[in-house]
């Protein structure tokens, strides 16, 4: 149950989390190969508990699909979603929410990798690079 406190906190948390000043660009390149692994293994920049985890389940049903599978060495909660298949595929591609249909994405607040053997490829695009698109 999600009392009063949590709650106050959580929104806080989730308006805060839009003001992180380090985001990160990159150009992504190849395909997926449909291997299912960040389906099977994501992580929240915004959660950090069981407790902001329901929340936000509370906030954006669309999150239901998805549950906690565990901690990394470092504490930090590992999700995955209940509609991958054995396969690794989408059992309800048509209605995969926003952010599968945008992975990876493009512009995300924190530097991120992408798992073992996945088919895209992300480069990080520095301000050098701004710099030369502009004098083309
Ligand atoms: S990890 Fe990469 S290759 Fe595997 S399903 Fe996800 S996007 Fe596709
Ligand atoms: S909704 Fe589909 S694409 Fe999105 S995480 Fe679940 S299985 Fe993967």
């Amino acid at each position: 149950m999600i009392n009063m406190k949590d709650f106050i906190l959580s929104v806080i948390n989730e308006i805060k989390s839009n003001f992180v000043p380090q985001r990160v660009t990159y150009e992504i390149s190849g395909h997926c190969l449909k291997c299912g692994k960040c389906c099977n293994y994501m992580y929240s920049y915004d959660t950090y508990t069981e407790k902001e985890f329901k929340f936000m389940q509370f906030l954006f049903p669309t999150y239901k699909r998805f549950y906690i599978k565990g901690k990394d060495a470092e504490g930090n909660l590992i999700f995955a979603c209940k509609l991958v298949t054995e396969d690794g595929l989408c059992s309800d591609y048509k209605n995969r929410p926003a952010m599968c249909r945008k992975y990876p994405a493009k512009r995300i607040l924190y530097p991120a990798k992408l798992h073992e053997g996945c088919g895209y490829k992300v480069n990080i695009k520095t301000f050098e690079d701004y710099l030369t698109s502009q004098k083309k």
